[in-house]
């Protein structure tokens, strides 16, 4: 048994050495121990509930879960061994549904509530007034306040809803449609692009999928054939998708009017750090303007570099179909950045200094790499982080590709911090990436889209270890879903950022600074087209809320009409006949009425890195002010205030505006 219980409090797992029955062994005995936990804390006398035997034990009962619960998840993705993956991926699913009872679980229900009406809980304020708030609030979106009929009703409609979602998904995912094109048609692709495709009689088959669907707009010639595939492309689940849809929508309303909000959108948003409808529509509203000039440039922009390079070309206007090539056309032509030599700037250790020098100035922390360690893999990097001279966190970089590993980059939290009876839990977590491996000849050369996702995953990673949070429940990344992303798409500022820039990217053989002409061609480059991709993501925030708002499915009106009215309104390509594109908008059912997070996290930490910016972006005043009210914070306050704390006023868009290039 090593993952479970650890070897010592505070001590990270062997790695090294597991093997499928510890992960069996640890799941086992981690259930055991929450069914013992929970049976202490719901039969415990009314007249003896307090916070700590009922909230702090709840809380516990969560944290030791998840603790074992994420170690086993990061094995399932990232262990060599696919035993040990496929053990591990089993157990996955198992604790899922543990986790998934106990939120259902009638007499812990039951405790919570009657320590709710207790003097004590009447009393409460800070984090454990919100905990009991968020705990209450869990269990009544569960139906706990509805009779018995009720919440059967409930119940049925959310497993429906589930089957539902799954259909449409299912149609999207497994739809199949394609394009023949003649040698003519498929001019502009590579090589190995048009061998893949070919067919016999010299045509070419293309299919709907990304990598074969997003070379050709950009590539080929042919306006016509991109024109039929961009069509297709609007088209995946159209035939089946609607009523699913439509079905999916109207089940989604059920839901939330049997608790008691008027649509959705409202129920959906009732514990997100926007809270209300209103504020999201405003927030959509409030950037469509200013959005839209940028926008009006870069599709002028486009227009430009089409009469330039098509001689005959009547019109100034663009096609839906002719935006992405275009945009490649006026890359190569006006902005094209010549990668491989900005690789050259950013060999990953140089990186990594980076990144520990920019947080351990702003957070007052210093990074110290472990050699003793016992990781899953031999490469695994294994790190501590201090604070005042306490070891309060550690972590693992996990940072090359390898056969049967996640294939994408992304922080997986482990233990999540807070008080426990030995004193405080320290958060653990890894950084799991897919970075250029090094090899005899050469190091590891980063392209420069790879170190600002470097730098957004280690905001995740400090988001989840410099913690102070005293409930597992409350820590780190815990956060409302529209604010998870804030702090990690704050921190790729600074990898945007020259001053900062200057500090770690040096040319892997020269050790000369990346000059800044390039990093001036790599800025302006990266603005190019950017009005008119924050106005798309407007539009797509605006298409998700108002099906889920202001749409009634038994109305009669077809969903096309929605796109349609939203689109001409809003974008600078109008709508196409013929197309739908939301039969195929998957995020209907992933988000429902949360698309509009990306951009809404987004415009926070444009805000707050306007702070910096002032301030100066080793400004340690201003850093140790992030640290406090945002970072270390979790979910332990309201996030809408922790940025006004931050700020020192109401947040607003401008400076995400200006980051746009306008
Ligand atoms: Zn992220």
């Amino acid at each position: 048994m090593r993952i479970y219980p650890n070897p010592k409090f505070n001590q990270p797992v062997d790695f090294q050495s597991i093997t499928t029955e510890d992960i069996k062994s640890a799941a086992l005995s981690v259930i055991e121990r929450a069914n013992s936990q929970i049976g202490e804390l719901t039969g415990t006398q009314a007249n003896e509930k307090n916070f700590e035997n009922t909230l702090k034990s709840l809380d516990e009962i969560y944290s030791g879960l998840s603790d074992i619960f994420s170690i086993i998840y990061l094995l399932g993705f990232v262990h060599p061994d696919n035993d040990i993956r496929n053990e591990a991926q089993a157990k996955i699913s198992e604790l899922e549904k543990f986790e998934n009872e106990i939120s259902l679980n009638e007499a812990i229900f039951e405790a919570v509530q009657q320590y709710s009406r207790s003097e004590e809980a009447q009393n409460l304020s800070g984090y454990k007034k919100r905990y009991l708030t968020k705990v209450l609030q869990n269990f009544e979106s569960s139906g706990f306040l509805l009779s018995k009929e009720k919440r059967d009703e409930l119940k049925a409609l959310k497993n429906r809803l589930a089957d539902v979602g799954l259909v449409f998904d299912t149609n999207i995912s497994e739809y199949q449609d394609f394009l023949f094109v003649t040698e003519e048609e498929i001019e502009g692709l590579p090589e190995d692009y048009k061998e893949a495709r070919k067919q016999e009689g010299g045509t070419y088959k293309i299919d709907l999928s990304y990598p074969s669907y997003r070379p050709f707009m950009q590539l080929s010639v042919s306006d016509e054939a991109r024109r039929k595939l961009y069509i297709k492309y609007l088209n995946r689940a159209a035939e089946k998708n609607p009523p699913v849809l439509l079905e999916m929508i109207d089940l989604r309303q059920q839901i939330a009017r049997m608790l008691n909000f008027q649509t959705f959108a409202e129920f959906q948003l009732a514990n997100k750090m926007a809270k209300t409808t209103e504020k999201v529509w405003k927030f959509e509203h409030d950037l469509i303007d200013k959005v839209k000039t940028k926008a009006e440039q870069d599709y002028a922009e486009l227009a430009e570099i089409k009469s330039k390079t098509t001689p005959n070309a009547s019109e100034k206007e663009i096609k839906n179909w002719e935006s992405a090539f275009y945009n490649n056309v006026l890359m190569k032509e006006k902005y094209e950045v010549d990668n491989q030599k900005v690789k050259e700037y950013f060999e990953m250790n140089n990186v990594i200094n980076g990144l520990f020098r920019i947080s351990e100035t702003l957070f007052d922390i210093q990074f110290v790499e472990l050699s003793e360690k016992s990781v899953w893999q031999e490469d695994v990097r294994f790190f501590a982080i201090y604070s005042n001279k306490q070891e309060i966190a550690h972590f693992y970089l996990d940072l090359y590709p390898r056969d049967n590993k996640y294939g994408h980059a992304a922080c997986f939290p482990l233990y999540s911090g807070r008080e426990t009876e030995n004193g405080y839990n320290k958060p653990l977590a890894s950084l799991v990436c897919n970075f250029p491996k090094p090899t005899p000849q050469k190091p590891s050369l980063l392209p420069h889209d790879d170190v600002v996702t470097f730098f957004h995953e280690f905001g995740h990673l400090l988001h989840s270890l410099l913690t102070t949070s005293p409930l597992g429940s409350m820590a780190g990344t815990s956060v409302a879903n529209d604010f998870v992303e804030t702090p990690s798409q704050l921190f790729e500022n600074w990898a945007w950022n020259y001053e900062a820039l200057q500090m770690f990217s040096l040319h892997y053989k020269t050790g000369e600074v990346l000059p800044k002409e390039l990093f001036t061609k790599m800025w302006d480059s990266r603005n190019v087209g950017s009005g008119l991709f924050a106005l798309q993501q407007i539009f797509y925030g605006l298409l998700d809320m108002t099906f889920y708002d202001k749409f009634d499915p038994k109305s009669g009106q077809d969903t096309s009409d929605v796109v349609k009215n939203l689109q001409d309104a809003i974008s600078l390509y109008p709508f196409v006949e013929g197309t739908r594109m939301e039969a195929s908008f998957g995020h209907l059912n992933g988000y429902a009425a949360g698309y509009y997070g990306y951009l809404w996290a987004l415009v926070y930490a444009q805000d707050i890195f306007s702070e910096f910016t002032e301030n100066g972006i080793f400004d340690t005043k201003t850093g140790k002010k992030l640290k406090t009210n945002i970072i270390s914070k979790g979910s332990t306050s309201d996030e809408y205030e922790m940025v006004c704390e931050f700020l020192g006023r109401e947040p607003n868009n401008s400076a995400f505006l200006k980051s746009l290039g306008l």
